[in-house]
């Protein structure tokens, strides 16, 4: 039976709840020098936030090496009573430093996310529920191809989902090209997300028909320009007949856009973009999208636990 992994065990789907499909809680980079969500007691008060506005559980898409805490997961999701399932994975190149980037080609990246996933993030013993990648710039580099080849090799060694940053929403056909068409990852196993920043409908409906998920994700204040065209963007594809593919998510990537620090925030999707959207295509496939999808899109049939 499909479970979803969350840092404090694997549970069915249907017990996941009103979820917020792609988010923070922790995240450091080199590119956002200054603006690390990395406070504790910040993500504490956050969860609850999001918990009060009616919130049960949060995926955090941050991968390896950008600062996850996953040692502090558990807790704060035992404190806050929110679900949370975290990621293995890699982002674009840009946000490592040189010399761990070089370690990391040294070794077998396929091998670190597969033991991330089925035994435990280095020694928390906080298993990761999903593998996060992203892809270039409408394009694929060779930083995009060497973690998505690995990313798929994990998948198919697990079961796990495959979560895609689309760098500025774009590529999404070529990310799918890679990881179905050469790599065979089936399309409902892979997440494609930030599709909201490239707002093209066509575009969204031909990644629709592979059979990925396509998470819509945001506001944030560097793609304002875009965010805004998101309700028309799932009416879009709901009326296109994809509905049953989508997710939503806040993504929260710097501490200012936390709600406790003045920003929107997880609780945004609840207080706003679920009225907003409501608006655009109904409560029900809202609804879903909160609940029913989520628990499909992170479910796994897990390999059984190696003695
Ligand atoms: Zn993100």
């Amino acid at each position: 039976m499909s479970h979803v992994r969350t840092v404090l065990g694997d549970i069915p789907g249907a017990e996941l709840g009103v979820c917020d499909a792609h988010d923070h809680l922790f995240l450091r980079s080199p590119r956002l020098p200054g603006q690390e969500l990395d406070d504790l007691s910040a993500a504490r008060a956050e969860l609850a936030a999001f918990r009060a506005a009616g919130g049960a559980a949060v995926v955090q898409w941050t991968p390896y090496g950008m600062g996850r805490r996953a040692a502090d997961l558990p807790a704060l999701s035992r404190t806050t009573g929110v679900r949370l399932v975290c990621a293995t994975g890699l982002h674009r190149a840009a946000h490592y430093d040189a010399e761990s980037l070089a370690r990391l080609r040294g070794g077998r990246l396929a091998a670190l996310f597969v033991s991330e996933l089925t035994e435990g993030i280095g020694t928390t013993g906080v298993r990761a529920g999903l593998i996060k990648v992203a892809g270039g710039f409408h394009a694929l580099d060779a930083h995009a191809r060497w973690t998505m080849t690995a990313a798929a090799e994990a998948h198919h060694a697990t079961g796990a989902p495959v979560a895609v940053h689309l760098e500025q929403g774009t590529g999404a056909l070529d990310v799918l090209d890679l990881l179905c068409g050469e790599l065979g990852v089936p399309g409902e196993r892979v997440v494609l997300g930030h599709l909201n920043r490239a707002p093209d409908p066509v575009v969204h409906r031909q990644a629709a028909m592979s059979g990925c998920w396509l998470a819509f994700d945001g506001p944030s204040l560097a793609h304002h320009a875009t965010d805004w065209r998101m309700p028309e963007a799932v009416r879009a594809l709901a009326e296109a007949g994809f509905g049953d593919r989508l997710l939503l998510g806040g993504d929260t990537v710097t501490a200012g856009a936390r709600s406790v620090d003045g920003g929107p925030g997880m609780p945004y999707l609840l207080r706003r973009v679920r009225t907003r959207l409501t608006e655009a295509v109904g409560a029900d496939l809202v609804d879903r999208m909160l609940t029913e999808h989520p628990a499909r899109a992170f479910a796994a049939d897990w390999p059984p636990a190696q003695e």
